[in-house]
């Protein structure tokens, strides 16, 4: 596998944040916010200090993944300003617009309004030193990404996909669009989620649901790392909805599928 040339950090640099990671899709439900938060504890795991802004607008699941669906942040004052503290759960700070909105509350967000708000989230945050911030982007390719990823020091792009052919599409569009002359983001890879089953009864097998190594082969067309798969676990979805990422659970096979692909993204 390449690996991708240092990136350089563009745009307005953020005193103590090292790195931005932006985690993006093309089609929505691939299960990149799953990503983000399995990502985000794994790279807590080994030690690094770790954000995720949740920037999915159309919905954002942060507060759900990480159980702190009630909480509120609060401002606290830092060298003389007035900051947002990150809510911070197994070791992950957190900011999400949907600690902002009732979670009955449909919003309609326009580009800038999406962006000015998480421009507050970065900036005008207690976000401390880290060594990531991990950026859940909403679904797709539209305005709403060029002026959130034009307006942020995006260090690169992860790009979160199925195997399945309408959503390698899509990703071949959002990696096309961090490529474009006026984001020019470096694409870190390609993950695939959902690569594959193995039902309990027949631990051999493996059942390529969405397709076989669709993503893994984009990887390879695009000239982009491919940096791991992620096969389907009941346990993934529950970690999700029960508010605690599955790749906390020590010393199991999905501990180590996720620390692979961290390793490849560090
Ligand atoms: P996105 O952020 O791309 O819209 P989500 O992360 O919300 O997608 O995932 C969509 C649904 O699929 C969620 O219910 C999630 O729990 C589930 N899911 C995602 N990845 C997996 C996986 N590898 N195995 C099982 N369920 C998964």
């Amino acid at each position: 596998v390449e690996t991708p040339e240092k990136p350089e950090i563009k745009g307005k640099s953020i005193p103590g944040i090292k790195n931005i990671i932006a985690v993006a899709s093309g089609k929505g439900g691939v299960g990149k916010s799953t990503t983000t938060a399995n990502l985000a504890v794994t790279l807590a795991k080994m030690g690094f200090s770790v954000g995720i802004l949740d920037a999915d607008i159309y919905g954002p699941s942060m507060p759900i993944m990480f159980d702190v669906e009630s909480e509120k942040p609060v401002s606290v004052v830092v060298d003389g300003k007035s900051k947002m503290k990150p809510i911070e759960s197994y070791e992950v700070k957190i900011l999400s617009i949907g600690f902002f909105t009732a979670p009955s509350q449909a919003v309609i967000w326009r580009g800038p309004m999406a962006s000015k708000a998480l421009n507050q989230m970065i900036f005008d945050a207690d976000w401390g030193e880290l060594d990531f911030m991990l950026i859940d982007l909403p679904p797709g390719t539209g305005d709403i990404h060029l002026s959130i990823v034009q307006s942020l020091p995006i260090t690169g792009a992860v790009i979160v996909s199925t195997p399945q052919a309408v959503a390698l599409a899509d990703a071949k569009k959002g990696v096309a669009m961090f490529q474009s002359d006026s984001i020019n983001v470096p694409v870190l890879g390609i993950i695939e989620n959902m690569a594959y089953f193995t039902p309990e009864e027949l631990p051999e097998n493996k059942y390529y649901i969405f397709g076989k190594e669709g993503a893994k082969n984009l990887a390879e067309d695009l000239e982009v790392p491919f940096l791991g798969e992620i096969p389907i676990v009941q346990s993934i979805r529950e970690a999700g909805d029960y508010g605690r990422p599955a790749a906390l659970q020590t010393a199991s096979p999905l501990e180590k599928v996720f620390e692979e692909i961290a390793r490849n993204v560090v």
